[in-house]
């Protein structure tokens, strides 16, 4: 028999699970959304419990659809959305508050205070970091003090946090293991990633009581086993990371300059950069990439807040096409973007500039245009907002990158990719399997379990589906840059 892997992707609005053969093809598949809570404007909640009953589901289906004679699940492995934060009662196991998931922005005040008492630099310097709600430090504080006793029980040692990953294999040992992996504490503004370890420091500066911390493991390593009442056995978890590293992982991203571009609601960037930790004065974060045998592989990252976005917002907003997918002829349509350009900063302008404060806005309107101009310019944005963050880690002193590997739901729009291409000046490889997140957790359990024997086991699965070569002439790709460059800065506020 086969050996079979379960990934578990826990995103923002669902949670997957995904069973894989040991060559990365996908056995079967379940999936299941839950509830967004918005209690107030700029607050975004998920009840920590619908996590855990859509998850359990999810698994059961994916299970009950792949075992049969062929093969059978031997391990399970996690990626989950970052910095989403749950504090929960360790004798009961109920979390105290619902989840606060990364978008929340109601810490925002708590960063800024921070940050003007000039405590940035202590925390970027060792978490690689920015001060910002982003991240679950201030979360975790913000819950200790506002559930009424709170702060005392965590101080007495009664309550947890975790973010997703943490709480799911809480639940899923039946309360045995309260452990997280590198790339998860990576976020959350308390571990020291040069150290490898929480800091006293930071930990006092957010108010965030030690005993409340999980361990830190590898993200390949022994991470509990499933009680044998879920799936009818004990399965073991043998791999975590954060849905971004994950990707790094299911790309193959093993070398050092070799990066991943995930586009989907956001585009989330990250490039190798080795053993050695580098630092960005371009304002882009210094992360975990995955640790593996006790090393670290770092990586810098720039996530661009909206992308798919700018696609709903037509096809939802102003109804101009019927889906996502109908954005490709119309945008291949046109000879050129007849000058107009669509800045999609609806919740702000992400890496390299960090302006929540900015605005979206299109330039370039005459009485001619179009919605096929609009569709185009908002396909432009998202490859030119790559193109501006492959030029940060340019700046940086990070050399071209010889090629970009992408997944998410936008890279099935083959007239995006060849521009992606053609802008970054540089081919873009869209693999067979785009579904690097689950898959990148799958190999990580994999490579616990004895499944593959090293990275270079999990590059021969990688497999090309297309590659990109750009062709435009550098005049044209300048041409265009400059002006996205203007459009961008009448935008700024800052
Ligand atoms: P997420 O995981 O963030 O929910 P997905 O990776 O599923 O997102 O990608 C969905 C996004 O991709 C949506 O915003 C959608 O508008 C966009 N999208 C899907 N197909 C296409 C397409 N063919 N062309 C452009 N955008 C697309």
């Amino acid at each position: 028999m086969q050996p079979y892997i379960l990934s578990i992707d826990q995103g923002t609005t669902s949670t997957r699970a995904m069973v894989f053969d040991q060559h990365a093809n996908i056995v079967s598949v379940a999936q299941k959304e839950f509830t967004q809570h918005y209690p107030q404007s700029g607050w975004v909640e998920h009840d920590a419990e619908e996590i855990w009953t859509t998850t359990v589901e999810v698994c059961k289906q994916a299970l009950n659809k792949a075992e049969n004679n062929a093969g059978k699940v031997v391990a399970i492995g996690i990626a989950n959305q970052r910095e989403t934060t749950v504090v929960w009662d360790r004798a009961t196991g109920q979390p105290i508050h619902n989840a606060i998931v990364w978008q929340d922005r109601r810490t925002a005040d708590i960063c800024e205070s921070l940050r003007t008492q000039g405590h940035e630099q202590t925390v970027t310097q060792k978490t690689g970091l920015l001060l910002d709600s982003y991240f679950s430090g201030t979360k975790i504080a913000w819950i200790l003090d506002n559930i009424e006793g709170a702060r005392q029980r965590a101080e007495n040692h009664e309550l947890a946090f975790g973010t997703t990953d943490t709480f799911l294999i809480w639940r899923l040992t039946g309360g045995g293991m309260h452990v997280t992996d590198a790339t998860n504490a990576s976020r959350t503004l308390l571990f020291d990633i040069h150290k490898n370890q929480w800091d006293d420091e930071l930990l006092q500066l957010l108010n965030v009581p030690p005993t409340m911390l999980p361990e830190v493991n590898d993200c390949a390593a022994h991470f509990g086993a499933t009680t044998p009442d879920l799936f009818g056995r004990s399965i073991p978890i043998c791999g975590v990371a954060g849905d971004q590293q994950a990707a790094v992982v299911g790309q193959a991203c093993f070398e050092p300059g070799m990066i991943k571009s995930t586009y989907g609601t956001g585009c989330f960037m990250m490039m190798n950069t080795g053993t050695q930790a580098k630092v960005s004065k371009n304002k882009l974060l210094t992360t975990v990439a995955y640790r593996i045998n006790g090393e670290t592989t770092y990586a810098l990252e720039g996530s661009i807040f909206n992308a798919g976005t700018a696609i709903q917002w037509l096809r939802d907003g102003l109804n101009i096409m019927e889906d996502a997918a109908a954005s490709e002829p119309i945008a291949r349509e046109l000879n050129s973007n007849n000058g107009v350009y669509f800045v999609p900063a609806f919740t702000g302008l992400g890496a390299p500039h960090w302006d929540p404060h900015a605005r979206g806005a299109i330039f370039g309107l005459t009485r001619d245009t179009g919605r096929a101009e609009f569709i185009r310019a908002a396909l432009e944005s998202v490859c030119y907002q790559t193109a501006d963050l492959i030029g940060a880690m340019q700046e940086d002193g990070h050399t071209e990158p010889t090629a970009l590997r992408v997944d998410g739901g936008m890279v099935a729009n083959n007239w995006m990719m060849q521009f992606l291409a053609d802008i970054i000046n540089a081919p873009v490889e869209r693999p067979t399997t785009t579904e690097t997140t689950a898959l990148g957790a799958a190999c990580l359990a994999g490579l616990q379990a004895g499944v593959y024997d090293s990275l270079d086991d999990i590059k021969q699965n990688w497999q090309r589906n297309r590659r990109f070569q750009p062709v435009m002439e550098p005049q044209q790709r300048e041409k265009l840059l400059s002006q996205w460059r203007d459009a961008v800065h009448r935008v700024r506020t800052a």
